[in-house]
């Protein structure tokens, strides 16, 4: 199945229960015991093995070529089990210098409470791989597309040599979505989700996704379901929905995105633009060639600073001021005050992150309006 039809059919089994196309919520915390002799194998909502779980478990699997998938309570509850499910005291991890914020203070901060050491490295630049690699590193973490400067590593790198060092490649691909890139197929071990963005896409659940071989899945879900990060079943349907138009939003989401990339780039009031479908920028070259798209996350700075930044982005009518991303609404926000603002600003200056900075989730509408818009109040708060 193609993936336009993989997020309609995979893992949906219609009429399955008394003839309903959709399949139902099923508001049951637990399921009658029918001779079950494992503990993973019981019904009950947290160990993940409702209908709605299963079902979407195939779903996402499908769409991510992976032979299983597992939905968690969150994407940081996703990520988190995950990497407990692979790493224990005394093990060292490597992972990408501009990580998702909650994830960073995760491997940094958390981790290193119960003995895991962690190394934040430049997806760019292998020979810092190779200088911080340890006898005990047993996994790289990564993100498809970096937050906020949406730059794209050397990510056939960082596949490769997990594999020539036996590491387990970790990839969040939320920026990304399988519509635009499918680790899996180029050599990573596990993909993760926060669903909460682009795979419910309407901005009303948060719901996180692993994906990857039965046998790390299995594991990854042995560490969850004693965390209890299940998801609801309500949310499991709401998901289910969503994911069905993934791709039409997503594909639109891609070309909104680099038309709007494009006038900025152009325009005179603008310093700088960040999107990875521009031809300009500081990906790697053959990671980039790895994508299907570039999705709807860019970055820009106007000339003119905070105040000017500020005053533009009060008078945008249709892009909404909010932290977040993935929905069919436009939102902006200044990841300084925001996504990264738990980090020092030196931290942040330090991977170019600069106070001024405007980070853009273009959302479904039509794309003349959200320029028109841009342009109107560019030129109202120009001098
Ligand atoms: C939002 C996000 C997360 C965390 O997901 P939650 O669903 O908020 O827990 C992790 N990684 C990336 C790239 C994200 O954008």
């Amino acid at each position: 199945m193609r993936i336009e039809t993989a997020v309609v059919h995979a893992g949906e089994e219609p009429g399955q229960f008394d003839g309903a196309l959709v399949l139902p919520v099923f508001q049951s915390s637990t399921y009658l015991y029918a001779g079950q002799e494992t503990y993973e194998s019981l019904r009950y909502i947290r160990l993940n093995n409702t209908p709605n779980h299963q079902a979407l478990h195939r779903k996402l699997a499908a769409l991510e070529g992976g032979e299983s998938a597992l939905v968690a309570a969150s994407g940081m509850a996703a990520i988190s089990a995950t990497l407990l499910s692979l790493l224990e005291s005394g093990d060292h991890l490597l992972a990408q210098d501009c990580l998702y914020g909650a994830t960073r203070a995760l491997v940094t901060q958390d981790l290193a409470r119960y003995g895991i050491d962690c190394d934040l490295v430049d997806t760019n630049d292998p020979d810092s791989w190779q200088r911080r690699l340890r006898p005990n590193t047993r996994v790289f973490l990564v993100e498809s597309i970096s937050n906020p400067l949406v730059r794209i590593g050397d990510l056939r790198g960082v596949a490769a040599f997990c594999r020539q060092h036996g590491l387990v490649s970790v990839i969040d691909n939320t920026f990304a979505t399988p519509v635009n890139f499918r680790p899996l197929e180029h050599g990573f071990d596990l993909v993760v989700h926060s669903c909460t963005k682009y795979l419910n896409g309407h901005s009303d659940i948060v719901a996180g996704a692993v994906i990857g071989s039965a046998e790390r899945v299995a594991a990854v879900n042995r560490r969850l379901l004693h965390l209890g990060g299940a998801l609801d079943p309500h949310a499991c349907f709401l998901l289910q929905r969503g994911i069905r138009t993934l791709v039409l939003r997503v594909r639109h989401q891609n070309h909104s995105a680099l038309e709007i990339a494009r006038f900025l780039e152009r325009h005179p009031e603008v310093d700088r633009v960040y999107y990875p479908g521009l031809d300009a920028g500081d990906s790697h070259p053959e990671g980039r060639a790895l994508f299907q798209g570039f999705g709807g996350m860019l970055s820009f700075e106007l000339h003119g600073g905070l105040p000017r930044t500020q005053a533009f982005l009060q008078r945008l009518r249709i892009p909404v001021e909010a932290p977040s991303l993935g929905g069919p609404e436009t939102l902006v926000t200044r990841p300084a005050t925001t996504s990264h603002s738990g980090w020092s600003r030196e931290e942040r200056q330090a991977l170019g992150i600069r106070d001024h900075l405007v980070r853009m989730s273009v959302g479904i509408e039509a794309t003349e309006d959200l320029l028109e818009d841009i342009e109107r109040s560019l030129r109202e708060t120009s001098d």
